[in-house]
């Protein structure tokens, strides 16, 4: 691998760019990127060694393609059209649907990979890139049958270097599950963070009082809703089931206070505690 264009040099494509020239420090990565602030801040911080132009993406061996998942919508196809034979377009987009369907006709379908490393931080931009972000993390790599095999056995072998795993799914599971596990848990963060700042007008009050709890839970609030914006937009279905089945389970704690049932409550929450093997099963 020689020459590496991130599009996006933020936080994946930022740390993405750090383990690769660790891992093969004769490469020269390129970044493009619609912030001009990231990108010299990205070469500052040598994540990249060179601004690029996505005209030059015929001497690239691997595009990294890590913008939010509408602005990937928007160039894909001058990404495809700009490439050579050989490259390896890795995608790394949050959502998978929309995507691979908008791709699915195009003359250089098979160049793609249509991935979600399922890493990351509540932090954006090139300064929150970390080394090692993707060692023994999974990614999710969706309709892998329509990529060219040599590129899918670049792509492992890369992915293999980063210290992933990988799973394999179709994108309307992929975009059904993630629902789940990744956006209600940034929605019902948003919402807490919401209800906690609008009941304590004096920030001073919850920041003295904010306890470990309240800090991880809350987390996922400080996201960027430049990205998160466009996720919901693109996963609206799946969400929109995932909000009515948390509303009905709040609603229902809600009733159980309201009728003193603890025991009850006692073992809803027992009940949810499985989540400690569930998790320690998948670590
Ligand atoms: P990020 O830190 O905000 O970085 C994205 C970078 O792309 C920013 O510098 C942004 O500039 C730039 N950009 C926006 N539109 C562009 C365009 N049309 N052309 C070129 N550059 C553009 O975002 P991220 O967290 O790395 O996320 C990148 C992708 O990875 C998203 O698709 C996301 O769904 C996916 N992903 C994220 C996570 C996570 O935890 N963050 C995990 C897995 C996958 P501006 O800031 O000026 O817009």
């Amino acid at each position: 691998m020689k020459n590496i264009f991130i599009i996006g040099i933020g936080l994946i494509g930022g740390s993405m760019a750090l383990d690769i020239k660790k891992l093969y420090p004769d490469s020269k990565v390129y970044g493009i990127d619609v912030n001009e602030e990231h990108l010299d801040h990205a070469l500052h911080l040598k994540l990249i060694d060179k601004k690029g132009q996505m005209e030059e993406l015929a001497n690239a061996d691997v595009v990294v393609l890590s913008i939010p998942v509408d602005a990937s919508l928007e160039i894909i196809d001058k990404v495809l059209e700009n490439i050579s034979d050989n490259t390896l377009v890795i995608d790394v987009g949050s959502t998978k649907q929309i995507f691979c369907q908008s791709i699915s006709n195009h003359s250089k379908r098979r160049n793609l990979l249509a991935t979600h490393p399922i890493a990351g931080t509540e932090h954006s931009g090139p300064n929150a890139a970390i080394q090692g972000l993707f060692k023994n993390k999974t990614n999710i790599i969706c309709e892998v049958e329509k990529t060219a095999f040599k590129l899918q056995e670049k792509a492992l072998k890369l992915f293999n270097e980063l210290g992933m795993r990988i799973r394999y799914m179709n994108p309307e599971s992929h975009d059904k599950h993630i629902a789940y596990v990744s956006h209600l848990s940034h929605i019902s963060s948003f919402m807490l963070g919401k209800t906690v700042i609008e009941k304590e007008k004096n920030e001073r009050d919850i920041f003295d009082m904010a306890g470990s709890g309240f800090e991880s839970t809350v987390r996922l609030a400080k996201s960027s809703p430049e990205m998160w914006t466009p996720i919901f937009r693109q996963n609206k279905e799946n969400v929109l089931e995932t909000l009515h089945e948390y509303i009905e389970n709040l609603n229902r704690f809600k009733s159980l206070m309201e009728d003193d049932d603890f025991d009850a409550i006692y073992n809803e929450m027992k009940n949810t505690n499985r989540i400690k093997q569930i998790l320690k099963g998948i670590e």
